[in-house]
């Protein structure tokens, strides 16, 4: 096929886009317009509105009416699941658009983002049965006197902050299952990449989500964030982003004892031992820091490998970076794509100087691939790494891949554990006590055997440590945005207190 039939074209001018509240969309007005350059070819790609904390007071107000009427709450399970179908649909319908604005504004390869937005309609659909299925309990064994009920309820009115890395998956990781569980929502994309969270608006209205349920509010995170997290009016927030930020966090919430659910930052072990499939294995560590530029929070980084194979192994994962097809993001055949901000660019980059000066040894890549436009970083792996190395301890999210060898089991263990996070972990072994003693033991949220970077809507997401708190999606999902109310029913003539 001729290279140019492969490959999508730039849009001819920025998309306009207004912001999205109590069931309409609102134009910028005289508020300050973003312009986001896509960071694959830096152009201007798409315009989007500054919210204000006034903007932000009126979504939390709409979200607050529309949970405290129960327009939402107040219908059935499967009244609720029909519009999570719809919106499934409508996803489907739309999957070509979201991916292509979700490429142009975060540098991802088209093929992968389209994959992610195909993942998201599953996320709606399998929320949709929960929202049927979500259930209390009851207790028929406190005597004859009494019976015993609890019930789930939807926490409010939540706040969800997203960031850049998976601008619209990370959203319909939550948002679905929040729906489900009869909350309203106030929505904060990452400044760099709103289009995507401001059409799934647009498709819940169509869907028949009712006005004020879900709002999409563009903004800064110092000001739409903070004051999000302030927010007395927001009853539960869910963020997704850095540790760093994730702990100021802690201290805004306390203004109303918001619940918090966090998904923040990873140091994620791929554990190797020699009796792996090595072929199989090289490939999953190199797509497990190549997928989505190693910007991912689950982003396998630091690789810990049985020293009996150590050498050979890291040539075999430096073999396949060779062959990665890094470029052009609206490249249908691209792989790895463009480093999504400049600051990230920037900070990726200084770990790789800080890497060297430190004294890792080079095996592959450490430099900016240059195409003639656009930010890209080629696919990094580092041998001689010591545990004291800052980039062998700090989240770089980047292609930045680190070697450290081990002898023991419990040694790897050890070395998958000696760090802040407890994200997510891979072991690759073909032998089952390895597998299960090292899944046992490894401290993450989520674990891969023989296999990385898997996952759906009925799995869990989540951190142990300072990788966060609460879950996300799966039934468990769901449950985080209730909560539980115990209900104690007298049955016959009470006992009296006063004769
Ligand atoms: P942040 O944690 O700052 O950003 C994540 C989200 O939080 C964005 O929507 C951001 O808004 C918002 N935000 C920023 N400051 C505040 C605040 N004070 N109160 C409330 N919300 C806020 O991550 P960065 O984009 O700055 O990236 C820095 C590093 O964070 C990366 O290098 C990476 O290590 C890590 N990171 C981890 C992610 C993960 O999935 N675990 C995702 C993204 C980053 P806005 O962008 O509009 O300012």
């Amino acid at each position: 096929m001729d290279q140019a039939a492969t490959r999508l074209s730039l849009p001819d001018a920025p998309r306009e886009f207004g912001f999205f509240m109590n069931g309409e969309w609102v134009p910028a007005g005289d508020r300050d317009v973003f312009e986001r350059a896509s960071p694959g070819h830096g152009v201007p790609v798409t315009r989007i509105p500054t919210c204000t904390k006034e903007d932000l007071d009126a979504a939390v107000a709409a979200a607050r009416r529309a949970f405290d009427d129960r327009r939402w709450s107040g219908l059935s399970g499967a009244d609720r699941a029909a519009v999570l179908l719809k919106a499934a649909e409508g996803i489907r319908a739309r999957a070509d658009e979201i991916a292509y604005w979700e490429t142009l504004e975060n540098g991802k390869p088209i093929a992968q983002a389209r994959a992610e937005v195909g993942g998201c309609v599953g996320m709606f659909e399998y929320a949709s049965g929960l929202a049927r299925s979500l259930h209390g309990d009851s207790f028929n064994n406190l005597g004859d006197g009494m019976f015993g009920v609890v019930t789930r309820e939807p926490i409010g009115v939540v706040g969800i902050i997203t960031p850049w890395n998976f601008p619209f998956l990370i959203l319909c990781e939550r948002v679905p299952y929040i729906l489900a569980a009869g909350c309203t929502i106030v929505a904060k994309p990452s400044e760099f990449t709103s289009a995507t969270s401001l059409i799934l608006a647009e498709i819940l209205h169509d869907a028949g989500l009712p006005a004020g349920v879900m709002n999409v509010i563009p903004g800064t995170g110092p000001v739409v964030g903070q004051a999000m997290a302030e927010h007395t009016g927001i009853d539960m927030l869910s963020f997704t982003g850095s540790t760093r930020t994730g702990r100021g966090l802690l201290t805004a919430a306390g203004s109303n004892f918001k619940k918090l659910g966090l998904e923040l930052g990873g140091k994620n072990p791929q554990i190797v031992f020699a009796d792996a499939d090595l072929e199989d294995a090289a490939d999953g560590v190199a797509f497990g820091i190549g997928f989505n530029t190693g910007q991912c929070c689950v982003s396998g980084s630091r690789l810990i490998v049985e020293r009996a194979v150590a050498d050979e192994f890291a040539a075999m994962v430096a073999e396949k970076f060779k062959k990665v097809r890094v470029g052009d993001p609206l490249d249908e055949t691209t792989q790895v794509g463009a480093i999504t901000t400049d600051a990230q660019n920037a900070a990726i980059m200084g770990y790789i100087r800080q890497g060297k000066a430190e004294g890792a040894r080079l095996i592959h890549g450490g430099e900016q691939l240059d195409f003639g436009r656009g930010q890209y970083i080629a696919p990094t792996l580092f041998g001689d790494v010591t545990g004291d190395m800052s980039i062998a301890r700090e989240e770089i999210f980047g292609p930045v891949l680190t070697v450290m060898p081990f002898d023991t089991v419990d040694e790897a263990i050890g070395i998958a554990n000696d760090t802040d996070y407890g994200l997510a972990a891979s072991v690759w072994t073909k032998n089952i006590d390895k597998a299960l003693t090292v899944t046992r033991r490894v401290q993450a949220g989520r674990f891969w055997v023989n296999t990385t970077l898997s996952g759906g809507p009925e799995l869990p997401i989540g951190g142990f440590k300072q990788s966060g708190w609460g879950r996300e999606a799966g039934i468990y999902g769901v449950e985080e945005y209730t909560q539980v109310k115990s209900v104690h029913i007298e049955i016959g003539k009470r006992t009296p207190w006063v004769e």
